[in-house]
C-alpha cells in the first residue's frame, strides 16, 4: 500500500514538473494562500480537492465535525499563523452533510475522547431542540445540526481575541460558513459570513 502511494507521489510529481517547469522551486520559496479552511478531517473533504484549489492555495485546519474548542492551541496556533504571518483575508469553516461527528454526537452511546470533543454540538443540539424536533427523518435533522455547527464554528472564530486584534488595527479579513453536500459534491453558503464591519455596526448600535 505504502509502495503504491510512493509511485503514485513520484507520478504525479514528474508530470506537475512536467506541465509546469520550475513549479516546485517556486513553491518551495513562500507560500502566500488566499484561504483558510477549517474543515472536518472526513477522507470525502479534502479542501484542495473540493474547492479545485492547488498546492500553496489553501492554509488547512481539520479535525472531528469541524469544532472550535476555544482553548484548543493546534487550532489557535494556526489561526494566529493565518492571520498574522499569511496575512489571510478569506476564511472559509467548512461542515458537511452526513458527518459522522455530527452523528456520534447525536447517539446515546459512549465514544469515548470523542464525546469530550462533540460536547459543543451535543450542547447545540439542546439549544436548538425545538427547531430540530420539526424535521422528521434523522438524516435531515443532522444535516440541520451540522448547518448550526458550521455557523456556531464562525461565530466562536470570529470571537477569538486573533480576530478581535486583526479588526481592531483594520484588518480586511472575513469568516465563512460553508457546507458540503457529499451526495452532490457541492459547497453551499450557509451566508453567516462576519467580517469586520460586524465591529461598526455593533459599535453603531
Ligand atoms: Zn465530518
Amino acid at each position: 500500500m505504502l509502495t503504491d502511494l510512493l509511485k503514485r507521489n513520484g507520478e504525479w510529481s514528474r508530470q506537475r514538473d512536467s506541465d509546469d517547469p520550475g513549479y516546485f522551486t517556486r513553491l518551495a520559496t513562500q507560500q502566500s494562500p488566499e484561504f483558510f479552511w477549517i474543515g472536518c478531517s472526513d477522507s470525502r473533504v479534502p479542501a484542495n480537492v473540493v474547492a479545485g484549489l492547488d498546492p500553496g492555495e489553501v492554509f488547512v485546519h481539520r479535525n472531528v465535525a469541524n469544532v472550535i474548542h476555544t482553548s484548543d492551541m493546534n487550532l489557535l496556533s494556526t489561526l494566529e499563523f493565518a492571520v498574522d504571518a499569511l496575512h489571510i483575508k478569506e476564511i472559509i469553516v467548512c461542515g458537511h452533510y452526513g458527518c459522522g461527528g455530527i452523528k456520534a454526537a447525536t447517539e446515546d452511546l459512549p465514544h469515548g475522547l470523542a464525546d469530550h470533543w462533540l460536547s459543543p454540538i451535543r450542547n447545540l443540539a439542546r439549544q436548538y431542540a425545538i427547531d430540530l424536533a420539526q424535521i422528521p427523518d434523522n438524516e435531515s435533522r443532522r444535516d440541520k445540526l451540522a448547518e448550526f455547527n458550521v455557523i456556531e464554528s464562525v461565530r466562536r472564530v470570529a470571537e477569538t481575541p486573533i480576530l478581535q486584534r486583526a479588526w481592531a488595527r483594520g484588518a480586511d479579513i472575513s469568516v465563512h460558513g460553508l457546507i458540503y453536500g457529499l451526495k452532490d459534491g457541492l459547497l453551499r453558503d450557509l451566508d453567516c459570513t462576519v467580517s469586520s464591519g460586524h465591529l461598526e455596526a455593533e459599535a453603531a448600535e
